[in-house]
């Protein structure tokens, strides 16, 4: 398999983490005799300093010229004064747009070994495994018009879907699915909701059931084993995500995939954490994850990217965590740095791999 991969590191520890999750690739690559080409670009506050604009057009034509662009993590605190499209986010979105992914992957699950890292009990979170399908290119974050009139003190965001933007992330997610609106007061969720219904039919092995967001929150906490996928609009997408990020106990362990655009783009789902950035102490295992998700999703390579999988819950079962990771109880736990931790994953892919 051959892979040309454009990574762009960005800010904070995004260069940190992309490193591990490159590393991981690359252990991959040697292991299965496949062909990854690794090109680095800047995004995000780095590229501000060194090009005077979030994302340089060269990174732009080398992220859509590569089968799939890694991206860290963008933002700090000195470029919070610019405009929106000046800062680093407004790199990010910028090459979200125009990559044209519209359907954000972003699987939730539990780890036994991490439980003591969540508020919910264990019994509630053991064996949840979700795939929110969020959609990413419309509804309010795109819609409309859209204004905050200082002088009239009024201000307003237009939550817009056309049909076609729901059946097409409807198509992506079909499985065990539940789709999350709010049809119950909003008419873009109406239509949100028939769309999805209409798709159904194309899946009639998929059982699909339908729930209000405000009821989809509570259930999440109470319930989480009983969701397979999940796929809701934009903003409702980003609060539910995050929300679920507890399941997992650290933001650090979140990969996320965004597909159905010319080229993928796969991101960790947190920041550029400027707190810890330069200290060793990021937790790498969302970007190695991330890494798992372009062997899935841009190099069919299933069985490599489980065995990353694997590798990172067998880390954990083994008493190794990154310094986020390390509450309560240390009997028997290891706190390993950023490079140790990616070291450890590689240590225990290469073993399976070579076994099987
Ligand atoms: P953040 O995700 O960067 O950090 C939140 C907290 O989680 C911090 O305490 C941080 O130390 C910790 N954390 C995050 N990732 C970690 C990891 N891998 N290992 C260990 N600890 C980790 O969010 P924030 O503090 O709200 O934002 C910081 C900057 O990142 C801001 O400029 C923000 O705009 C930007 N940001 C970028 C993205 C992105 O690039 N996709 C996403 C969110 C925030």
């Amino acid at each position: 398999m051959k892979l040309n991969i454009l990574v762009t590191a960005g800010d904070g520890i995004g260069p940190e983490v992309t490193g591990e999750a490159v590393a991981a690739l690359k252990e991959i690559a040697v292991l299965g005799g496949h062909d990854f080409a690794f090109t680095e670009k800047r995004i995000g506050g780095v590229a501000i300093v060194q090009d005077g604009t979030p994302l340089p057009a060269d990174t732009l034509e080398a992220a859509l010229a590569s089968d799939a662009v890694l991206l860290g993590a963008v933002g700090g605190n000195e470029f919070n004064a610019l405009p929106p499209d000046k800062r680093p986010e407004g790199g990010l979105l910028a090459i979200r747009a125009a990559l044209g992914g519209f359907a954000n992957l972003r699987p939730c699950f539990s780890f036994k070994e991490l439980a003591v890292n969540s508020p919910l009990r264990p019994e509630v979170i053991d064996g949840t495994d979700i795939m929110f399908v969020r959609e990413l290119l419309g509804g309010a974050y795109f819609g409309k018009p859209r204004q905050w009139d200082k002088e009239k003190g009024v201000g307003y965001n237009t939550m817009v879907y056309t049909k076609d933007e729901v059946v097409r992330v409807a198509r992506v997610a079909f499985k065990k699915l539940t789709s999350v609106d709010k049809a119950n007061v909003l008419e873009v969720s109406q239509l949100w909701r028939a769309a999805v219904t209409e798709v159904a039919a194309e899946f009639p092995d998929v059982t699909l059931e339908h729930q209000y967001v405000d009821a989809m929150a509570m259930h999440i906490m109470n319930r989480p084993r009983d969701f397979d996928v999940v796929v809701t609009e934009n903003l409702f997408g980003d609060i539910l995500t995050d929300e679920s990020g507890v399941i997992t106990g650290s933001l650090g362990m979140l990969p996320s995939a965004t597909i159905g655009g010319k080229v993928n783009l796969y991101e960790p789902v947190h920041g550029s954490a400027p707190d810890i950035a330069g200290k060793g102490l990021a937790n790498p295992l969302g970007a190695i994850l991330t890494g798992a998700l372009i062997l899935r999703h841009s190099g069919g390579l299933e069985a490599e990217a489980a065995a990353i999988e694997a590798a990172v819950r067998k880390v954990l079962e083994q008493g190794f965590r990154t310094a986020d990771l390390a509450r309560g109880n240390m009997q028997g736990l290891t706190v390993l740095s950023t490079k140790e931790m990616g070291a450890k994953v590689r240590e225990v892919v290469k073993q399976a791999l070579v076994r099987a």
